[in-house]
């Protein structure tokens, strides 16, 4: 199962991904996860893409592209996976196509997860996320059980440098045009399927669940 996560910065490609990942057994691929980690491992790739994410800006299509070349050759993903987060960009959308074909692994399905501005602004500015296991919660929407502290891994939760409001609105200018563009790529190519995201979590996930069993039969 190929799966790809679509959805603008907030739409809850994270909080998701968590479940699916858990419940149908592929990793979960998330390209600013792994630049996150890189940034903390202060690593070379961490260094070059540090000021992008800071200011909510994209990582160029080249280095990002490389990365996920390099990820998708594991040997945990070669029977499916995850991608969220990735494409972003039609430029990432057709490197993806043709290294799929090289692999002869053609995508499944693309999860579009549909959440207006006005939501997306109030989820990513009230985000937080465990320091050490990523879970992501939310100060009113999605509380953890006990405050500031991961549900999953008991580690503490922070906000995250790009979840203030400043940062918020750059990523969100970034995005909208081109995940709408990303939108029409894969309906075209009839790989779309839109989810309600702006419904309570348990239910985007049931939606979510019904579309993978779908196509898995
Ligand atoms: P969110 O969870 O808010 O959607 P991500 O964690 O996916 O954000 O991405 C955080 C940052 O990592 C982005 O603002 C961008 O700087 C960088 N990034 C992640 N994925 C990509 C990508 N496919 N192309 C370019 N930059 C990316
Ligand atoms: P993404 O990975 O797409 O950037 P996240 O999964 O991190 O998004 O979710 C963004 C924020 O919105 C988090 O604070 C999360 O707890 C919250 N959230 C996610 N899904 C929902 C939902 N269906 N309803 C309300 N809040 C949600
Ligand atoms: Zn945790």
């Amino acid at each position: 199962m190929q799966v790809i996560f679509l959805g603008l910065p907030g739409a809850g490609k994270g909080t998701q991904a968590a479940s699916i990942t858990d419940e149908f057994h592929i990793p979960h691929i998330a390209t600013g996860d792994i630049f996150r980690a890189a940034i903390k491992e202060k690593t070379m790739l961490g260094e070059e893409v540090k000021s992008y994410l800071d200011q909510g800006l994209l990582v160029p299509d080249e280095l990002t592209i490389k990365i996920v070349r390099e990820r998708l050759l594991q040997p945990d993903a070669a029977h499916g996976f995850l991608l969220d987060g990735f494409p972003r960009t039609i430029a990432q959308a057709e490197a993806l196509d043709k290294m799929l074909e090289e692999e002869r692994l053609p995508l499944t399905n693309v999860l579009y997860l549909e959440v207006s501005e006005e939501e997306l602004h109030h989820r990513l500015t009230g985000r937080r996320v465990c320091s050490k296991c990523g879970a992501s919660y939310h100060v009113t929407l999605n509380p953890p059980k006990v405050q500031d502290v991961c549900d999953r891994c008991g580690s503490p939760l922070i906000q995250r440098e790009d979840d203030r409001p400043e940062a918020v609105r750059v990523r969100l200018r970034e995005n909208l045009g081109r995940t709408g563009d990303l939108a029409k790529y894969y309906d075209d190519r009839g790989l779309l399927t839109r989810i309600k995201g702006e419904n309570p979590i348990g239910d985007v996930y049931e939606d979510i669940r019904q579309a993978l069993r779908r196509q898995a039969e």
